[in-house]
């Protein structure tokens, strides 16, 4: 497990699975944030607030940032959202959240940028799409003047092509072209290619224009795994600038969220992707900061980045026919992630931490003694005791009708005795750390 080194596993013959080094990239600061050349993968989530409602946008916001998203992103379609944006930059800083903000720009980004000069310089980063600043004559005019918007401001771009609103005429170009070749490729190959070149062409354009290498982000977003697999691949053949991971409209619930996980999973397993982004379609009111966790899991599963105490817990089984077991389990992953932003000043390494809620004898003491705390909740028919397991040693066992609540005391006593600053052990975890106790 590291925070952008290399991560090895065994594969059982005596070699090594080794997932690839780091794509080397140009690094690209966003606000205080480094995106590329080996930095941590950045997390980074969408509103999906109306901008030019600020409070709303403040409040989405800072629940983006407290959930751990490292950049946001918002949506700037009109006059009023862009002067909406110092306002809620401002009203963020001044509430402590520091997280860089990104502005999403379609159509008519180099007249709002031009007109709101508040706007350019309170944003960290422009977003911009190839396939929609603009057609014909004036594509190459709007362009150029938001990439000069950028440089005046110091401020860098990502050029985020969507194969929704890929470039038509690039499109058609290359379609037409492959027709005359002796040997055409599918449409599906001529597209991935009109994807990558809409990307390249228009950071090879920003770059004439004077922005430098390390003031470009790229992302080729596509809605189909495989397809976003092949660009993305493609693009990290042809070019050394960060890219930005997603797989567009992902869609709803667990659908979006193993497609993307699928998709991004074996990119980074190669080494690809500076920053990702899980595009998950909320239910209607839901939690948006669902697509955060999301993000989080899928690294720190890889072992990429290690964000909160990992929970490992059984699936349950015929054994479990209580709903002890599933509560515990929910109840203190809810702890976590409650905690975590407290927890992350208080306790610094705490991310590292491995609890296990198991639901049985068959596996629970194994499985709780290779974390640092578990507990083995008894099964159908068997004895009403739970035996808790500290550091690989089993250290007590609880009974009665309050286990859940206090195992969870006693994980918040470990955390306490092993990552407090100067901490000083909880009674109960101090005993339970230095003796087996014997039933
Ligand atoms: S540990 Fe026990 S309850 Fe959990 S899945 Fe295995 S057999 Fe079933």
């Amino acid at each position: 497990m590291n925070d952008g080194g290399t991560v090895t596993g065994c594969v059982g013959d005596g070699r090594t699975l080794r997932i690839s080094p780091r794509r080397p990239t140009v690094a690209v600061k966003v606000g205080g944030v480094t995106v590329g050349n080996g930095a941590p993968v950045v997390v980074q989530s969408m509103t999906n607030t109306d901008t030019a409602d600020p409070e709303q946008t403040i409040k989405q916001v800072s629940d983006l940032a407290r959930a751990g998203s490292e950049l946001v992103r918002i949506t700037v379609d009109r006059d009023e959202a862009a002067k909406a944006v110092p306002y809620i930059r401002d009203t963020l800083r001044a509430r402590g959240v520091t997280v860089p903000l990104v502005g999403d720009f379609h159509y008519i980004g180099h007249t709002l940028l031009a007109e709101n000069p508040a706007c350019a310089e309170a944003l960290d980063k422009y977003r911009i799409n190839p396939g929609n600043v603009g057609f014909k004559a004036k594509k190459d005019k709007q362009f150029s003047s938001i990439i000069d918007l950028a440089l005046r401001y110091g401020k860098p771009v990502r050029i985020g092509v969507n194969w929704g609103s890929l470039d038509q005429e690039l499109l058609t170009h290359l379609m037409d072209e492959n027709a005359k070749t002796a040997a055409p490729k599918d449409a599906r190959a001529v597209m991935h290619e009109a994807i990558v070149q809409s990307a390249l062409l228009s950071a090879e354009r920003a770059e004439q224009l004077g922005l430098g290498a390390d003031k470009i982000i790229i992302s080729a977003k596509v809605s189909s795994v495989q397809d976003l697999v092949s660009v993305y691949t493609m693009l990290a053949r042809r070019c050394s600038y960060a890219l930005h991971l997603g797989l567009t409209e992902a869609g709803m619930g667990s659908k979006g969220i193993v497609a993307s996980s699928a998709a991004m999973g074996i990119l980074l397993q190669q080494g690809i992707g500076d920053t990702i982004r899980f595009s998950l379609t909320p239910e209607p009111g839901g939690d948006r900061t669902v697509e955060v966790r999301a993000a989080q899991e899928l690294l720190q599963t890889m072992g990429l980045r290690t964000f909160m105490p990992i929970v490992a817990a059984c699936p349950g089984c015929g054994r479990t026919t209580s709903t002890v077991f599933q509560e515990l389990a929910r109840d203190v992953q809810t702890m976590i992630r409650e905690q975590m932003p407290e927890w992350k000043n208080r306790y610094p390494g705490v991310e590292g931490l491995n609890l296990a809620v198991m639901g049985c004898i068959v596996n629970g003491p194994g499985e709780s003694k290779h974390a640092d705390i578990g507990i083995s909740l008894p099964g159908t028919g068997e004895m009403p005791a739970a035996p808790i397991f500290i550091d690989g040693k089993k250290a007590m066992t609880l009974r009665g009708a309050n286990i859940a609540t206090e195992f969870r005391a006693i994980v918040e006593e470990y955390i306490d005795a092993r990552y407090a600053r100067g901490a000083v052990a909880g009674e109960r975890v101090k005993r339970a750390a230095h003796a087996e106790v014997a039933e």
